[in-house]
Parts: structure tokens; sequence; C-alpha cells
């Protein structure tokens, strides 16, 4: 899979494509991502990306012609036709794990970054892009957000999480939250572990951990359930 980023900061992609799971993703070829700086992308001796809003108002607007610049130089991985650019903006679809499962089978994406008041909006209608949000509050650019794009779809690219079985029990995978988790010690300031969880009935842990996912989400995200996951009697 090939993620290619668009972003005035490429510094900010450095430390985080260097850590953890995205960086053994990206050292071990898993998934190649490319970061790009709009700025050399502009033609003026500046190198200015924004510019003021028609119609007035505070703040400055990306301008349109470095992105397109920038989209149109990008090299085609071998075999892929077009990519799949997303713009990340506040005023976009709001990115959920089913959208994140789609993206993950995609062969190439496109991340754009905004910054300032936003970008101008022939960048949605001419490339075309698809605004994607990642939640409802605002940031002050789209770099933070391109980074939750790619740290949660690379985590679906076969090979990136060591066991494939655990994502299918995490969060929103059956519509409902994941259960709680412990560990040792047993007993910690006075709070202990379930009895079930350190009985070795797998059948029982199942079972309370089913239980125990479903009261999650019913006390933290009831909009999640529908009628028949409401508590019994
Ligand atoms: N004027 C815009 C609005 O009210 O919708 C906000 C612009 S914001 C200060 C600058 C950039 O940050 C945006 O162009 C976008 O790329 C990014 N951004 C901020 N919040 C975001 C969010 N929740 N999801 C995705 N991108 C976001």
């Amino acid at each position: 899979m090939r993620i290619d980023v668009l972003t005035i900061f490429p510094g900010i992609f450095e430390g985080p494509l260097r850590e953890s799971l995205l960086g053994k993703a990206v050292a071990g070829g898993l998934v190649d991502v490319r970061v790009h700086d709009i700025r050399d992308r502009a033609t003026d001796r500046h190198r200015q990306v924004d510019d003021e809003p028609f119609g007035g108002g505070p703040g400055m607007v990306m301008k349109p012609e470095p992105i397109f610049a920038a989209v149109e130089a990008l090299e085609p991985p071998p075999g892929a036709g077009q990519p799949r650019v997303l713009l990340l903006s506040p005023a976009g679809r709001r990115m959920d794990q089913s959208l994140v499962r789609e993206l993950a089978g995609e062969r190439w994406l496109v991340l754009v970054c905004g910054r300032y008041e936003g970008v101008d909006e022939r960048v949605v209608e001419g490339l075309p892009a698809e605004e994607v949000s990642i939640g409802d509050y605002v940031l002050s650019g789209g770099e933070v957000p391109a980074l939750v794009v790619l740290e949660a779809v690379t985590r679906l690219v076969p090979g990136v999480v060591g066991r494939e079985d655990s994502l299918h029990r995490e969060s929103f995978e059956d519509g409902v939250l994941d259960h709680p988790h412990y560990t040792r010690p047993a007993e910690f300031r006075g709070m202990g572990v379930p009895d079930v969880l350190r009985s070795g009935d797998h059948a029982a842990v199942e079972r309370w951990r089913r239980e125990a996912a479903l009261e999650k989400t019913r006390r933290n995200r009831p909009d999640l359930l529908g009628p028949d996951d409401a508590p019994e009697g």
C-alpha cells in the first residue's frame, strides 16, 4: 500500500513514522509512506502557499495551484490507477472504523493536510478530493488528522499487527466497544480482578467478556446499540 502525504510541515511526520507499529510497518516495507512539502510546488520566489480569502474575512486560505501540482507530480505505484485523495477537514465525512476498513483496502491513498482557514474549495471539486474529518472539533492543521488516518489504516494492513486475531476483538468490530482488560497484579490498591478471568474456564471468560463489552458500550456509547441490546429484566 502507498500513502502520499501533502503538507507544509513535513517535519511533523518524522517521529511518528519512525516509532512503534507505524515505524515498523514503514521500515518493513508493509506500507510505503511518502511525505511531500507542498511549498516545493509553489512557483513564486517566496514559496507562497496561501492567500487572502475572496469575499474578505480573517485568516488565509491555501491556494489550489501548489496542491494540484503536488498531486500531479506524484509517481504512481506500479499497477495502480488513480489514487483515492482525501482532504483532511473538520467539515468532512466523519471517519469511523468502517471507513478505515474501506481505506485499508485501497492500493494508493493521498492525504492532503490543510492549514489556516482551510483549503480553496476547488481542491475538493477539481482533484477531486473527499473531505474527511477525524471528529467534531477543530485542530490547527491536517497533519495530526493525517497521522490518525495513517495509524488507523496501517493497523489493518496484513502483517502490521503481530496477532491479527486481536484486530477482530477490538472496539467497533462487532458494533460494540472492547471489553475491559486486566493484567498482573491480581490485587492493586485494594482493587481486584473479576474471579472468572482467573478461573481457567474459557467459555465463562468469553461470556463475561461479551457481557462486560455490552455493559461498557451501554455506559459509554449507547448510540452504538440497538433495542435488542438493552439489559434484560
Ligand atoms: N475553517 C475551518 C473550519 O471551520 O471548518 C477550520 C480550518 S482548521 C483551523 C485548519 C486545517 O486543520 C483544516 O484545513 C484541516 O486540514 C485541519 N483540521 C482541523 N480540524 C480537523 C478535523 N477535525 N479533522 C480533519 N482535519 C482537521
